[in-house]
């Protein structure tokens, strides 16, 4: 391939216009999650023509876009979901933060978003150099509060303004940001999911691995007959054989502990199989519970000596309900950016198979959660707000 034709995300281009009306900043408590956005937004746009523009940083406000736009017909939207925190230092850090460039840009190419020949939607190292130049501008809308930080929210949309069932070849990336609080306000509290059958949020061979918006407005009505069954989340599976494997809790990574003979504990969670969004959240438990067992360093609240084995590994319902009546199930947790990590207490199962329907009761703890979730948890909290350093992750 020759040489590029046309300009490329640049941030040596960024202008820079400051609001004349900065907003007064909520009370922490508050704040609802992504319910008060901060003072100023990035934005660049794509066209076949001209490439990528100068990127702007410009008080927060809405677009004006052609109703025939490609993201309200076809939904080709993608976005991220990352924090600022601030460290001991005061300076705003980011945690892990190529992971979700690296991500956009995989989305963005599943969407046939416009892309260089031979190379990707827009440079990851160029967004993320700008994506700084907002989180410091905007920096005090980080709550400087153990548990709070600042929600980045990456988009790019298709703004192809034709009819024609196709990709589109103009984009709109813009990054906004919201402050926003702990995921439970009084303490770790247990989430019930209900283990849906009939609706299934991923497919071999779709789009579930990728950050597309398409995967997430089809689950807004399962999530709501959950709700008036008294579930906070669906629990999505995936019929394979006569089994029901676990995929996700609603917009979590999920995982488990099981007893091992040796007095050691497993660490399970379903393989990235084209059907599980590869979170950023679920790859740091991962490569922690390794550095615990390799002694690299050492969860709070778990002996040194207490090693987590964890796995990528398929498991079903079934699997489940054998362990806990095995008595083996220690724990199950849902993670992600929002909540970092959230015990589950409680899985309802319809199964249309085995004509079940009942709640699996997974073991409860004095603290909330038991000692694997509680302490994968802190370690993630101490590194993502620079109580402790890690491998460079922030
Ligand atoms: N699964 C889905 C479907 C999600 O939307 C998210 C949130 N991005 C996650 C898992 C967790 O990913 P992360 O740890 O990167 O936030």
């Amino acid at each position: 391939e020759g040489p590029i034709p046309i300009p490329d995300l640049d941030p040596s281009k960024l202008t820079i216009t400051l609001t004349k009306s900065p907003k007064a900043i909520p009370a922490p408590e508050t704040l609802i999650f992504g319910g008060v956005m901060s003072d100023h937004m990035l934005v660049a746009s794509f066209d076949p023509v001209s490439g990528w523009s100068a990127p702007e940083i410009k008080p927060y406000g809405p677009f004006t876009l052609d109703p025939a736009s490609s993201c309200f017909q076809y939904a080709t939207n993608t976005f991220e979901g990352m924090k600022a925190y601030i460290g001991p230092d005061g300076a705003p850090r980011l945690f892990r933060p190529a992971k979700n460039m690296a991500r956009l840009a995989r989305s963005a190419e599943r969407l046939a978003l416009p892309k260089f020949i031979g190379r990707q939607p827009f440079n990851p190292d160029a967004l993320l150099e700008l994506i700084k130049k907002l989180v410091v501008i905007d920096q005090r809308w980080i709550p400087n509060i153990e548990g709070y930080s600042l929600y980045i929210r990456p988009t790019i949309i298709g703004t192809r303004s034709a009819l024609g069932v196709s990709a589109s070849d103009h984009a709109l990336l813009y990054v906004i940001l919201s402050p926003t609080g702990p995921y439970f306000r009084t303490g770790p509290k247990p989430i019930s999911l209900l283990a849906a059958a009939e609706n299934v949020r991923a497919w071999p061979g779709g789009t579930g691995s990728h950050k597309v918006a398409g995967n997430y407005a089809p689950g807004f009505l399962p999530q709501r007959i959950a709700a008036k069954q008294g579930y906070d989340q669906i629990l999505w599976l995936l019929r394979d054989e006569n089994e029901w494997k676990v995929t996700e809790a609603g917009a979590m990574n999920v995982f488990v502990v099981v007893d091992r003979e040796d007095g050691d504990f497993d660490l399970i969670t379903p393989p990235l199989d084209g059907t599980i969004l590869p979170g950023v959240t679920r790859d740091s438990i991962l490569a922690i519970a390794k550095a615990h067992t390799t002694g690299k360093l050492t969860l709070p609240g778990l002996s040194p000596t207490r090693c987590l084995h964890p796995h990528e590994r398929a498991f079903a319902i079934s699997d489940l309900d054998r362990w806990l009546s095995e008595g083996k199930l220690r724990e199950m947790f849902a993670v992600g950016t929002a909540a970092v990590v959230a015990p589950v207490g409680r899985v309802g199962f319809q199964d249309d198979l085995k004509k079940l329907a009942r709640d699996l009761v997974l073991p409860s703890y004095e603290a909330g959660m038991g000692p694997v979730s509680r302490g994968v948890r802190q370690m993630i909290v101490d590194i993502q707000e620079g109580k402790f350093e890690w491998d460079g992750w922030c």
